[in-house]
């Protein structure tokens, strides 16, 4: 067992070791090494070569065509890419986007951006349990509403949100649909062929491949009015200037080629692990959980400890890595917008934790994990009692 036990995979995972070894090869002098932009040698094109493998294991991992796929530095630059880079300013009736009040702060804060330059902004409110009835939706679609920008899953309680009919409610209205997957990528089977989404993020470090590299879906057909919002050699045909990280590239691929394969055994073992973690939690604590008890994926658990403070929790939990929230909000909230948009309070807010499981938990890990949290929170309500 590797202390503190890690069960903070939704804010980021480890490299995967077979995501590892293929990365190598592309960084050395005696690898592949090359700027898959230098069309004059073979270093380049070899480089190019492993890109555009890369490409079409993403591909694969969504049924899409490979050339769909544009390489971004992360999910955060892959959302402000598609919002952003989707919004045509030069109509001159004011525009109106619609997203959610659960959305990841990269979301959020570039629909922000948008609004103070103009754009009309609407976001959905979700029900107790997280989730955004597609009605919801329908009643809120204006003349001008030109984008809807909702996310899959989301990354504090893994609830899932019904994408399949926000996408058939755009569609028939001709407006544009942006998810982002950046918590659902490799844990939800996706096919794009099957779903017409115009633009999905998603992110390379949440699936076991490297930090720093992200991408982005834009379909091809029929064809989206799009614009660049970096500028520069023109790589990635144009959407996306800059030289392209080939060994994180290859390691987003080789995460994506591994999920392709091993999705549905990881998946299974992941929801017995929670179902063992929860089970052992709910026994010896009051405890509410955060979510939908049937629209969510396995490995995200957010839990309120009643009349606990997660504050105090987290930090006499030493031995779990864990966290009450998101870890790209904590620089900026004092409680979970996302519990708060789904009802709770500002004491249940900071009662709650978010637990993550991944590919590397063992039963060991949850056995010891509920034991710490139950001695933990048995000492404390002593020690309040007096
Ligand atoms: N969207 C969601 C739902 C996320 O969970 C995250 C990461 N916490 C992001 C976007 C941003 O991803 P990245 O770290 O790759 O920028």
């Amino acid at each position: 067992m590797k202390f503190p036990i890690y069960l903070d995979y939704a804010s980021t995972t480890p490299v995967d070791q077979r995501v590892y070894e293929e990365m190598i090869k592309y960084l050395k002098y005696d690898g592949i090494f090359g700027n898959p932009s230098s069309r004059s040698h073979i270093y380049g094109w070899k480089a190019e070569q492993a890109v555009e493998k890369s490409r079409k294991n993403i591909s694969n991992l969504i049924n899409s065509d490979a050339r769909e796929i544009i390489f971004t530095s992360g999910a955060t630059e892959s959302n402000n890419l598609a919002i952003k880079g989707s919004i045509n300013f030069n109509k001159t009736e004011k525009l109106h986007v619609i997203s959610g009040e659960t959305e990841h702060i990269s979301v959020l804060d570039t629909l922000y951006n948008l609004q103070e330059n103009g754009i009309e902004l609407t976001l959905l409110s979700p029900n107790k349990n997280g989730i955004i009835h597609p009605k919801r939706l329908e009643e809120k679609i204006k003349k001008n509403t030109v984008l809807v920008s909702l996310m899959h899953v989301n990354n504090e309680t893994g609830i899932i949100q019904d994408i399949e009919s926000f996408c058939k409610i755009c569609k028939s209205r001709k407006i544009l649909f942006h998810v982002d997957a950046t918590q659902s990528i490799g844990k939800i089977p996706i096919d794009v062929s099957l779903i017409p989404i115009d633009l999905m993020s998603f992110s390379s470090h949440k699936i076991y491949g490297p930090k720093g590299v992200g991408a982005l879906f834009l379909r091809r057909k029929p064809p989206i009015y799009f614009k660049a919002q970096i500028h520069g050699g023109g790589q990635e045909k144009n959407f996306r200037s800059g030289t392209l990280p080939v060994h994180q590239i290859v390691g987003m691929g080789k995460a994506c080629a591994i999920l392709k394969d091993e999705m549905n055994l990881e998946n299974k073992k992941i929801k017995l692990l929670r179902d063992k973690f929860l089970s052992g939690i709910k026994e010896k604590n009051n405890i509410l959980l955060n979510g939908d008890p049937i629209n969510n994926i396995p490995n995200i658990l957010n839990i309120t400890f009643l009349g606990i403070d997660s504050k105090t929790l987290i930090i006499l939990l030493k031995d779990l890595a864990i966290s009450s929230g998101s870890a790209c909000s904590s620089e900026k909230e004092n409680s979970s917008h996302v519990l708060k948009a789904m009802g709770l309070n500002h004491f249940l807010s900071k009662s709650s934790i978010r637990f993550s499981i991944g590919r590397f938990t063992s039963k060991e890990d949850i056995s010891f994990a509920i034991n710490q949290i139950n001695n933990t929170i048995k000492i404390l309500k002593e020690n309040s009692k007096y």
